[in-house]
């Protein structure tokens, strides 16, 4: 799949990474420091990719190229009206998420998430998706922090919030991870596409920051994920412009977007070009590959536009999760 923006460098086919030994890159490949370093690149990733994204929510591709040409600055705006710099639910909710962990000791419990996430609908946050507040409202009615399966709640709001436990739980089993991957998303999001979407996104995200290659991770999680769930195939599929909130459709974009394209900067400009709902692809694209690259590959003049309230809580929050007392 080719990129269509000249500011791209294409990345090598598939087949020429999936050469590489086969062998995954072990949990302790990487001194804490390091691992610290890329757990905060990754928070920070999200933010960066949050407020890039948000500025081109809702525009076609098309339209973006008659504002901006190639949007690749944070610099606020679009349908929410954001100060440059500005975050909107996606990191929000991640930050609301953290912190009901962190005062549970570390631990995912969901009643903790959901008055968590009642709290932050409460604080009239600049935007809120409508699976969010309709189970967040029934929470509230019922006092039940899992919502009831639903065929229809594949958004992507489960998803757009994982990182925090993905840090919280470096090391644990992945029996253990997945369950705590269900415990927070099934607070308004109980669908399996959700589920499968936000497992393989904490599971990435822990192989990055661990030091797993992206040819790793794609033997290891991305065709696992595809053969599971072929919904998500992406490769070789024609390039996904204006993603919707489906899931499905936010997954093939982020992972287009991350296995096509070198680098951090290129991965989120790619991704967020494409429009539709982009403050959350950019959001997760920004997860996964801050993760992978780590901090020095955050472009300077992205880290100095964000809400410099926002970037020291993700910088501080990514510390306390990675690194338990
Ligand atoms: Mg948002």
């Amino acid at each position: 799949m080719a990129s269509r923006l000249p500011v791209h460098r294409a990345r090598r086919g598939h087949s020429g990474r999936v050469s590489e030994p086969v062998t995954a890159a072990p949990a302790s490949a990487r001194p804490p420091g390091t691992v610290l370093a890329h757990a905060e690149a990754a928070y920070l990733g999200l933010a960066l990719g949050d407020a890039l994204g948000a500025t081109v929510e809702f525009m076609t591709p098309r339209e973006i190229v008659h504002h901006y040409g190639v949007h690749r600055e944070i610099v606020g705006g679009g349908w929410l009206r954001l100060k440059p710099g500005q975050i909107t639910d996606d990191t929000g909710m991640s930050l609301a998420l953290g912190e009901a962990i962190l005062a549970k000791g570390g631990n995912v419990v969901p009643l903790a998430c959901a008055e968590a996430f009642d709290a932050w609908m409460r604080s009239k946050p600049i935007d809120i998706g409508n699976t969010v507040r309709r189970n967040l409202i029934r929470f509230r009615n019922s006092g039940n922090p899992v919502a009831e399966y639903s065929d229809h709640d594949a958004g992507n709001g489960a998803a757009m919030r994982v990182l925090p436990v993905a840090l919280v739980t470096l090391g644990r089993s992945e029996a253990q991870v997945r369950a705590a991957c269900r415990a927070q998303a099934r607070v308004t999001h109980h669908n399996a596409l959700s589920d499968a979407a936000c497992e393989f996104l904490v599971l990435t995200v822990q192989d990055f920051i661990t030091g797993a290659s992206l040819g790793q991770v794609f033997r290891q999680r991305i065709s696992p994920l595809v053969q599971q769930h072929p919904e998500f195939a992406f490769d070789e599929r024609p390039r996904r412009e204006n993603p919707s909130g489906w899931i499905v459709e936010t997954v093939q974009a982020v992972l287009q977007a991350l296995v096509e394209l070198d680098g951090f900067e290129h991965c989120l400009v790619d991704v967020v070009n494409r429009g539709g709902d982009a403050d959350t692809t950019g959001a997760i694209a920004g997860m996964l590959a801050g993760a992978l690259y780590g901090r020095e590959a955050l472009p300077a003049r992205w880290l100095q536009a964000l809400d410099p309230d926002i970037h020291e809580r993700c910088r501080a929050q990514a510390r306390a999760l990675a690194v338990p007392d």
